[in-house]
């Protein structure tokens, strides 16, 4: 061992899903939209030049935190914004989460949450959902340094109500409570609406899923003012320039476009319909999708067979193996010809395996 070794920081990195350097790969493993972002996003990316490069980006981010105010009807200064909602809710976690209670997650939930409490050297206990993998609000009542949830869950696909949340919010008036949005927009009712009631509550949302903006890692938070200014002064205190000008101006080439928008959410969910229908047919099953993604089980054949046996035709699916959801598939929803790709490998595979 190295002398230098004692004072490192030990940590378990996050392991994000695989981006195959293969092109052939039919790619349903990390929740990335399957069609390109709205077409301004590109000629906003074209216009870069020299001076671009040179200087640095507005440290204020001004621009896009008033598309996004304009958008979401709300303060400029009710919204913080980073690279990638993982930016916004690391720095959300350094800046609220230092009691010396634990942080309450569920056991089955995003995997980061974990690794930067750990990380941070932040307490934490994780609230084991129920069978049928719902959180309860009243779990979510005890002494606690914060709270933090995906709605929809991740990799569950379930959304809670937004009375839900609000039960959350309402009883820890204490702690500030981060709802991660990541998938709302695929038919769920955001909780935005409840940040102008609850001064506590931390609305974190990204443009990886919906907008097609995976690549160019744009997320943000809506919250009452004093939550976003002490993010703000957190981001201040280890790095002024975390979004570049480029990104900046991408976040708001998509904001302007809502009906590219809001057609390829319509696109995505229509082929979410059919793909419960036609999995089913297959024997497969989960709880009602409402993210951009399936979470299911075959009724015989082990989910880690299948997953081996579709990567072994380079279509790539997600699997956990981790206790309570390893019999599980994560299916990102594709295009309707990926998806076409994906059922008739599923009937071959289920055929070798009756
Ligand atoms: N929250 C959840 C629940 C997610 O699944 C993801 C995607 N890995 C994120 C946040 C972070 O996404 P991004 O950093 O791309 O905004």
């Amino acid at each position: 061992m190295k002398q230098w070794m004692k004072n490192v920081r030990e940590v378990e990195p996050y392991v994000p899903g695989e981006q195959p350097q293969v092109r052939d790969v039919t790619k349903l493993n990390t929740n990335e939209n399957p069609y390109p972002p709205a077409p301004g996003v590109l000629a906003a990316i074209s216009a870069v030049d020299e001076d671009r490069l040179r200087r640095y980006p507005d440290p204020d981010c001004r621009g896009l935190i008033r598309a996004l105010a304009d958008y979401y009807h709300v303060g400029e200064d009710q919204v913080f914004v980073g690279v990638g909602s993982d930016d916004v809710l690391a720095t959300a976690f350094m800046t609220f989460f230092n009691g010396n209670d634990p942080i309450l997650f569920p056991d089955i939930s995003y995997a980061f949450y974990e690794v930067w409490a750990e990380m941070m050297r932040i307490p934490f206990r994780k609230i084991l959902l129920g069978e049928d993998f719902r959180l309860k609000a009243e779990d979510y009542v005890q002494p606690n340094g914060g709270i933090v949830f995906p709605n929809p869950n991740a990799p569950t696909s379930i959304l809670e109500p937004v009375s839900f949340v609000e039960k959350i919010a309402a009883a820890n008036p204490g702690s500030v409570v981060i709802a991660d949005e990541a998938y709302i927009d695929f038919g769920g009712e955001s909780a935005l609406p409840l940040i102008q009631k609850y001064d506590n509550l931390l609305v974190t949302q990204t443009f990886s899923k919906s907008r097609a903006l995976a690549g160019m890692r744009i997320g943000f938070a809506i919250g009452d003012p004093a939550l976003i200014s002490a993010m703000m002064a957190v981001r201040n205190s280890y790095n002024s320039y975390t979004m570049n000008q480029t990104a900046l101006d991408a976040g708001i080439a998509a904001i302007e476009d809502d009906e590219y928008f809001r057609g390829r959410l319509a696109d995505i969910m229509d082929t979410r319909a059919d793909a419960v229908k036609r999995l089913g047919a297959l024997g497969f099953s989960g709880p009602d999708p409402m993210a951009n993604f399936l979470f299911v089980q075959h009724e015989s054949v082990p989910a880690v067979k299948i997953f081996e046996a579709l990567r072994a035709r380079h279509i790539y699916v997600r699997y956990f193996a981790k206790p309570r959801i390893d019999n599980y598939l994560r299916i990102t929803i594709g295009t309707p010809a990926q998806m076409e790709r994906l059922y008739t490998a599923l009937e071959e595979i289920l055929k070798e395996n009756r």
